[in-house]
């Protein structure tokens, strides 16, 4: 673990979980309450917990670890230690805010109350959703059965990123694929940065020339904003990976060591089912939303929290709120745009509360950020607004091109600046520093 984290958990000593266990207990009272302590949860709460003062501010989360997801890429590649992605979650909850260790089972937003996995409610006069989306490895066939085993592996998850880095190294050439969902999921680019890395890792082991890299994608492009995408075609090209869209995973059979894919799109090959032989496969599983969202009547057809897409204020609602991959704001869910939509729901919301302004005083524009790692000193640094598919770069150089610096940024210094900066409350996005690097605009 980093010193920060050791810093901060010093300081927060005091932050410790509700105990829930009395049934007889009252319903307890927040002025905020938050559901998920992830990366938009978190830095959401530790600033209006600052701003609100000691109990104000309540905390719905169930897990004892804080996990850094976007490191899992390169843990997967051997290039960081799962360590250093993870921390407890008692060493970054605020210290003013009150940690509820229990699940949020359901909302009633006419009575303002959550409802816990233990059958406590907890009631709020603002709520904000950051749950993140489900893994759904049960989406797959046979995929429950095959993760983790015999060659089978995925960054997604904390169980099996560490598998990734096994079997790439033990891997001796054949078959190596990796697939991506139809589904929404979380940082689009990442099912396809471990090929680029895995196909680098094959040259430097001396079996690239006896491996098959396919890259299988449930939908229709291999980036969805073209100047990236260009950029991507030119690494697959260059690096011989066979891309192949429109093909969605829909069964693993570890006896026989086959992925089945459906062709998706009208295509006169649409519906129809190809096999492929594995020695390798990363499977990026398919991804849900939370059903306790969907069963609380607060998400669109597609199961995500109907926000409007500036404020991120839930559609009938207006003391709702949702960031990150819970909600429908129409662009790619990563913890770039969690940070920076929490930043607008909190300078928003604390402008309502202290001087009872409700016109917004900032707006979310879809900003979103995939650093496409494309190698062990290189990345396409993608950042871009998923609203208008317009590059929104930070810096002044071409983030299309595979750099160097680009990769230093990602690996060395975005972990900085998560746990120093966004797990306390302190990072807004890049737009604070952008007009000092990238001057001119490029954008
Ligand atoms: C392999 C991988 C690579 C990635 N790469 C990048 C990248 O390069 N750049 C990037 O910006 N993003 C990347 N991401 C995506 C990024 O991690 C997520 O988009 C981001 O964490 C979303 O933040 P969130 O707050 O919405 O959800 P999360 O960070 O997932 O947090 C959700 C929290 O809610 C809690 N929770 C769940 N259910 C409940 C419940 N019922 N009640 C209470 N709490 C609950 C969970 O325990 C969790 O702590 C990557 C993700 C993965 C897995």
């Amino acid at each position: 673990m980093n010193r920060t984290a050791i810093k901060v958990s010093q300081v927060l000593k005091s932050a410790s979980p509700l105990s829930t266990g009395n049934v007889s207990m009252p319903t307890t009272a927040f002025k905020v309450l938050c559901i998920g302590a992830g990366t938009g949860g978190i830095s959401a709460a530790s600033t209006l917990s600052k701003k609100l003062g000691i109990n104000e501010v309540g905390i719905i989360e169930p897990s004892e670890n804080h996990y850094q997801q976007p490191m899992w890429t390169l843990v997967g590649a051997g290039l960081k230690k799962f360590s250093d992605t993870e921390t407890k979650m008692s060493e970054i909850m605020p210290e003013r805010a009150k940690w509820i260790k229990e699940k949020a089972a359901s909302i009633d937003p006419e009575k303002k109350l959550v409802v816990l996995s233990n059958g406590l409610t907890v009631s709020y006069e603002y709520l904000i959703l950051a749950p993140g989306i489900e893994l759904n490895f049960g989406g797959v066939e046979g995929l429950k059965d095959a993760i983790g085993k015999d060659g089978v592996a995925s960054n997604y998850s904390p169980h099996y990123v560490e598998s990734t880095f096994k079997f790439i190294k033990e891997f001796k050439g054949g078959n190596a694929l990796f697939t991506m969902p139809a589904s929404p999921i979380k940082c689009p680019g990442a099912p396809q940065k471990i090929a680029y890395l895995a196909e680098e890792m094959f040259r430097d082991q001396g079996v690239r020339k006896d491996t098959n890299v396919g890259y299988y994608t449930g939908i229709g492009k291999i980036f969805g904003i073209d100047k990236y995408a260009d950029s991507m075609w030119n690494v697959a090209k260059k690096r011989g990976i066979n891309v192949n869209l429109l093909h969605d995973l829909v069964k693993v059979d570890p006896t026989t060591k086959e992925a089945t894919f459906k062709i998706l799109g009208d295509g006169p090959n649409a519906n129809t089912l190809v096999k492929q032989k594995y020695d390798f496969l990363h499977v990026t599983p398919p991804m849900k939303p939370y059903d306790f969202l969907k069963n609380s009547g607060l998400v669109n057809k597609g199961g995500f929290v109907d926000v409007n897409n500036e404020t991120l204020q839930h559609t009938k609602y207006s003391n709702i709120y949702a960031i990150g991959d819970c909600n429908s704001a129409p662009t790619s869910k990563t913890a770039a745009a969690a940070c920076v939509q929490a930043n607008v729901v909190k300078t928003n919301l604390l402008n309502k509360i202290f001087n009872g302004i409700s016109e917004p005083v900032i707006k979310y524009d879809g900003y979103t950020s995939c650093p496409l790692i494309t190698g062990k000193n290189s990345v396409v640094l993608a950042e871009f607004s998923g609203y208008t598919g317009k590059p929104k770069e930070t810096f002044f150089y071409n983030q299309g091109k595979e750099s160097k610096f680009s990769y230093w940024l990602t690996a060395d210094v975005l972990p900085q600046v998560y746990w120093k900066l966004l797990t306390t409350g302190q990072w807004p996005g890049p737009s604070s520093v952008r007009p000092i690097l990238n001057p001119l605009n490029s954008n």
